[in-house]
Order: C-alpha cells, then structure tokens, then sequence
C-alpha cells in the first residue's frame, strides 16, 4: 500500500510562521482580533512582507491595502498566477482562518525559488485588504478593488468609531488616488489558487484532512414581512386572530424541512433574524420581519426550494389572514472551480494522500477572496479540515498535518500549472 510519503515543503517554518503570526492581535490562548485596516492588521502584513522579501519576492502594498509578492517568470508577458488569501480576521476570530492561504502560498512558493525553478508565468503571492468585511460591514475589498469591483460610496464607511475606511486606508499605506493605476486589466491574471480552513464540518465528519472545492455556493438573500392584525392577547378567540408571528413560526419550520428534503445535497436554508412587532407579552404580533438565507451549488435545486417556499408563503397567509411583502437582497449565481484545475489537483490529492480513494469533493458555503476573482480568472480552492467546522471563533483549530497536506497540494497544483 502506498503511503503519503514525505513532502516537499518546509513544515516547520510554515508552522512556525503560522504561530508568529498569530501573536499579533492575540485574543485568549488561541484566538486573534485583527480588524482589517487596524494597527494589527499593519503588523502582520509588515510581518509577512518581511518574509515574502527573505523568500526572494518582490514585495509592495498596494492603493487597495493588498500585500503583493511577485516571483518574476520566465515569460513575465503571460498571464500571471496568483495565490493567495487574506490575514485580517473578525473580532472573535481563530488563527488559521486566511493566514493558512496566504502562508501556505507563500511556503508553496518559497520551495519553488529554493529548488531553483523559475515559473514560466510570473506568480503573485497576496494576502488581499479586509476579506472578512467586519469592521466597515462590508467585505472582499481588497480583491473587489484590484478587479475593478468596488461600489460607489465604499470610502466613505464609518467603523464603529466613525473612523472611515478612506482614513484607514490611508493610514495602512493605501491609496485611493492611486486606485485606477492598480486595477489588474482584464486578462493578466491566468489563474487563482486559495486554500482554506473549511469552516465547516464535512470533512472532520468524513475523518479527510482536506478536501477540493467545487464551487462557492450562490447565496439568496429575501426579507420577509408579514402584516396581521393586533389585538388582546387575552380576549380575541382564536378563529379570529391574524397572528403574523404564528405564520412566520410555520414559514420557518417550511424552509428548515425543504433545505433538507433532498438527502445528500449540500443545500442549506437559515432565519437569522426575525423583529416582532409590537413585541409585547400581551398583543397579539402584528408585524413580523424575518431574514432568509438560502444556499446550493446547484442553481436548479435552489430556484425550485425558493419556488417551495414561496408557494408555502402564499398558503401561511391566506390561511392566517396575513399580508406579506418579500424584498430580494441579494441574489448571486453559484460560482464553480475550473474544471481543469480540479483535475489537476485530484490526480495531485490521490497521489498525496495515498489512500486508495478518490478525494473528498465539496462545496464552499461561505465566500471567499475567491469569489471576486472567479469573475475575471479561472479558479481553484482547497480546503483544510477544522476541527466540528468551527471558526469565526477563537476554538478554531486544524491539525499541523492537514494544514501541511493542503499547502503541499497548493504547492504541487501550482508547480503543475507553472510549467509552461
Ligand atoms: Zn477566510
């Protein structure tokens, strides 16, 4: 039986970059708070372009707050390669979330330079501005800028200090006049590579230390609100009520059963936050405002769950005596790997880990820098086990091992797609 066999990376120093970097904004014994933009944030980007520099790349800041490391190629007009994540974190975030991408690249690429291999295509490594989106409630914006995908009014979000993100960005060293000049035009990056942490528990389920990514999942975003009618809790009889709490109570329960009606399917559906008004003990609701969140790679199986959904809206209130109104917030298209690349790194996986069976394919639920690139280059991510999916959390953990496999998998995909 083959085993995994030794790899080609350095372990030990991209665990030990790992935990360097996770001192800066330390929270408790495991976790970090390194707000995007924040002085911690600073830090641990000059960190990392200290090493990005040791390792032989060419290492700036971008006007959009990115840190970029460039290995020059041998054919340095082709569309460059890109790796890459992000190393700022939520409030009450853990250590690997990002830092594993952006380290993990910068390993991959490092072992490159000291076999002495020169790409054909130039590679960037780059740990993009504010992925997470905390501080100004708005995320992706690093890689949002360089792509060209930034919205009108951006700057000008307050943080909770009604700090904006314009003096913000200028303090870390961005710099909004230089904005056009650091777009990427369309067609210089050829491809994107990002691993991750799952963020969630499939993989510890499936007992794999990671996983191929098949495509990040389209969320829809609806608000609904349902009008009944208030009235005394204690002397309106029931056949007469319009209770508008009482049809979101079944509503939510509807959405619950059909994201699991298919077993299997990685769709998922979730209220988040619902108001009541006039949420009182002793009136009956009258206005109820929820959020729903409905998710699936697949877009056919998402639109017929919505369709569900909606028909059992409809029925919730003609039998309750309610009104509704339902408000699309966001609405975005599944965005899929290239098929490619997944090929490459299935064939690299097999061989890696060594253990007989095809590697564990999955979906991401969450969005990544790597939905703002999936727009302009084609795309790949790998994901690393942690530990009951846990994250956003200072409790996240992945093993040494499995965070040595994902970046040897990135680094054996990149050489792969680095020879010309
Ligand atoms: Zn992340």
């Amino acid at each position: 039986m083959s085993t995994a066999g030794s790899l080609t990376i350095n372990n030990a120093r991209l665990h030990q970059r790992i935990e360097e970097l996770a001192q800066i904004g330390k929270l408790g014994d495991t976790g970090v708070c390194r707000l995007a933009l924040s002085p911690e944030d600073l830090q641990g980007v000059i960190l990392v372009k200290s090493w990005m520099e040791q390792a032989g790349l060419e290492a700036r800041i971008d006007a959009f707050g990115n840190l970029i490391g460039r290995l020059e190629g041998k054919a340095s007009g082709k569309p460059i390669l890109m790796l890459g994540s992000h190393i700022d974190s939520q409030p009450y975030g853990g250590r690997f979330d990002g830092a594993i991408g952006v380290l993990g690249a910068l390993e991959a690429v490092q072992t490159l330079i000291e076999l002495g291999e020169q790409p054909e295509q130039s590679i960037e490594v780059v740990a993009f501005c504010d992925e997470e989106g905390s501080r100004f409630n708005k995320g992706l914006f690093g890689v949002r800028g360089m792509t060209g995908k930034l919205e009108e009014g951006e700057l000008e979000r307050e943080d909770a200090n009604g700090v904006t993100r314009r003096e913000a960005l200028l303090t870390f060293g961005g710099d909004p006049s230089r904005f056009e000049a650091d777009q990427y035009p369309a067609g210089a990056i050829g491809a994107f590579l990002e691993l991750h942490i799952e963020q969630g528990p499939v993989l510890d389920a499936r007992q794999e230390p990671l996983g191929i990514v098949t495509g990040i999942a389209g969320p829809l975003w609806l608000t609904v609100e349902l009008t009944g009618f208030a009235g005394h809790a204690g002397s309106v009889p029931m056949p007469m009520r319009r209770d508008a709490l009482v049809g979101a109570a079944r509503i939510i329960t509807a959405l619950n059963q059909l994201a699991r009606s298919e077993a299997g399917a990685p769709t998922v559906g979730t209220v988040g936050a619902l108001t009541v008004f006039p949420n009182s003990r002793n009136i009956i609701p009258e206005k109820v405002t929820f959020t729903v969140d409905l998710r699936d790679i697949d877009m056919a199986r998402r639109a017929d769950r919505e369709r569900q959904l909606r028909n059992v809206l409809e029925e919730v209130c003609i039998e309750h005596g309610l009104t509704y109104a339902v408000r699309e917030d966001t609405n975005n298209e599944a965005r899929f790997c290239a098929d490619w690349i997944r090929e490459i790194m299935r064939d690299e996986a097999t061989r890696l880990l060594g253990n007989g069976h095809a590697p564990t394919e999955l979906m991401s639920g969450p969005f990544h820098d790597s939905l703002a690139l999936s727009y302009v280059c084609d795309y790949a991510m790998i994901f690393v086990r942690c530990k009951e999916g846990i994250s956003h959390n200072p409790l996240e953990y992945a093993a040494p091992r499995d965070i040595e496999l994902g970046a040897e998998l990135l680094y054996r995909t990149m050489v792969r797609l680095c020879k010309g």
